[in-house]
């Protein structure tokens, strides 16, 4: 299973905005973007006026980036969005936010997306009761999430628990702290992700 192993930071001085990809770190004063607000590399500082084509890949990166998927992944959730009914923009980043790595996130089980791909495949996490250790398992309206009675007393998940009040839980979610289970009461409308990305230059990259 790829996945980027890289600096995150990069990324996010790469597309000149916060992805949030660190966690707690990410509303610090060590965040990179804040610290050196240009591209990394040599050249990073030199002004360069993007082309049609490169607003179109940013915006594409950005999303892609900020979700963890490498490109042949993305790009097969992309098929698969554009194939359902509706528009294909808000059912690809509805695809990408149920995830079962990003609902573990969701829940504040998890300080980042990364941290909750490892909680995932590390086998700390159920789904109706069953074991689940895919992160892009994508998961359905009515589904059980839950931690493994073992793993409830793993740090990251305590201490990701402990903040989860600087990043309150959207309405589409729901969670019982007793049981350290959560369920999808519904499926997550375009208000309720939190993306600055505009999904229509995504379809459009994809369409050219
Ligand atoms: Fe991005 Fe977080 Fe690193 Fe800031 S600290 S550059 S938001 S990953």
């Amino acid at each position: 299973m790829a996945r980027y192993t890289e600096a995150s930071c990069k990324l996010c001085r790469r597309e000149g905005e916060k992805l949030f990809l660190k966690g707690n770190r990410c509303a610090t004063a060590k965040c990179a973007v804040d610290k050196r607000p240009y591209a990394p590399g040599q050249h990073g500082q030199r002004r360069t006026k993007l082309s049609d084509y490169g607003i179109h890949l940013r915006e594409k990166q950005k999303l892609r980036r900020t979700y963890g998927v490498m490109e042949k992944q993305f790009k097969r959730t992309f098929v698969k969005a554009d194939r359902m009914k509706g528009v294909t923009g808000e059912n690809l980043l509805c695809l990408l936010e149920t995830r079962l790595d990003n609902i573990v996130y969701q829940l504040g089980l998890a300080n980042s997306r990364s941290q909750a791909r490892q909680i995932v495949t590390h086998g700390h996490i159920l789904v109706n009761g069953r074991k689940a250790n895919i992160p892009s398992l994508r998961v359905k309206v009515g589904d059980e999430i839950s931690v493994k009675e073992k793993s409830r007393q793993i740090a990251v998940i305590k201490e990701s628990l402990e903040n989860v009040g600087s990043r309150p839980r959207s309405d589409w979610l729901s969670f019982d702290e007793n049981k350290f289970a959560g369920r999808v009461e519904r499926l997550p409308k375009r208000d309720d992700i939190a993306t600055r990305v505009e999904e229509q230059l995504v379809v459009e990259f994809y369409s050219k």
